[in-house]
């Protein structure tokens, strides 16, 4: 049988205002009231999730509902949670959460907004969160030494887990920004070949991971309605939202034909995503850039496996 991540949208709003932010931010929080809607999908469904991740905007603003949803659902799937935060509002109530809940986190943190690496080391040594945690090392064109400087101030803290991001589907990079990028990404690399424990991934199709477009998960919107993708929480592609329906979440069964569905789908996505990435300069050579390097991590991966 057949299991999908269910990623939860649990608000629209943000605390920050990133510049190469897309995502949509009308302020919206799910309807606390319908909330036993989506816990019922999920002990309807609890043999084919295989996690439920809250991600996009930044979901602690919703943390009531998110424990909420947690307190009437751990006992059935296990645990298995993933959060991606910007690391503005954690706390120790929160923290505490975090390591009894949840399998992955992704911290994320760019060039632009304030990160305090002391309080948010100290939570992750109190609450043993070093092994679950990603370090999301946003990257944006400008602030790539920067990047790589706050790679190297968490590495020298002995945290190892990282996810490169490089800011896709904007027309900010240009020629000398790309390749300032791809130096980053030699180095960050470079560094992982002198310690096997350093542990990298990014969203790019070579990494066997994830992509660009997600291919293994069902969207849950602040409406309680199920997409095909992710990318209906960005104004780049709010005009096909519709056209990435799938179901309203009340009664729905997760079908046994699912996976042939989104494999036709993600086909159609990939015609959507290749359209726009050509409208937007410099957008092949970025995917290209992150290409480039997944087969060298793949590589350097195979070569340290022993
Ligand atoms: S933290 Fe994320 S959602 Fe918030 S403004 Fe920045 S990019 Fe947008």
């Amino acid at each position: 049988m057949n299991k999908y991540n269910i990623i939860l949208h649990t608000t629209t709003s943000c605390n920050f205002d990133c510049s190469y932010c897309d995502v949509v931010k009308d302020k919206k929080q799910l309807d606390s009231e319908k909330l036993e809607i989506f816990i019922n999908f999920i002990k309807k469904n609890k043999e084919q999730i295989n996690l439920v991740k809250f991600f996009w905007w930044e979901p602690l603003l919703a943390f009531k509902n998110i424990k909420y949803i947690i307190e009437n659902t751990a006992n059935i799937i296990w645990n298995k949670y993933e959060l991606v935060t910007n690391t503005s509002l954690l706390n120790e109530e929160i923290c505490d959460y975090l390591e009894k809940y949840f399998e992955i986190i992704f911290f994320s943190i760019d060039s632009e907004n304030f990160f305090d690496y002391n309080n948010i080391f100290k939570l992750i040594d109190k609450y043993n969160l070093k092994n679950k945690v990603y370090f999301n090392l946003i990257i944006s064109p400008w602030k790539e030494a920067e990047a790589y400087n706050q790679f190297e101030k968490i590495y020298s803290s002995w945290y190892k887990n990282f996810n490169i991001l490089p800011v896709y589907f904007t027309k900010i990079w240009n020629k000398d920004d790309l390749s300032n990028l791809s130096s980053v990404m030699k180095n960050i690399l470079d560094k992982s070949l002198l310690d096997k424990e350093i542990n990298l991934f990014w969203f790019q199709k070579n990494t066997g991971y994830n992509s660009s477009l997600t291919y293994d998960a069902l969207f849950i919107d602040i409406d309680y309605k199920i997409y095909y993708s992710d990318f209906v929480s960005t104004f780049l592609w709010k005009k096909i939202k519709d056209d990435l329906y799938i179901w309203n979440l009340d009664n729905f069964l997760i079908w046994d034909d699912l996976e042939d569905i989104l494999l036709k789908k993600n086909n159609k996505l990939d015609l959507y995503e290749k359209s726009i990435t050509s409208k937007i300069k410099w957008q092949i050579e970025l995917h290209k850039i992150m290409d480039y390097f997944s087969k060298y991590l793949n590589i350097k991966k195979w070569i340290l496996k022993d």
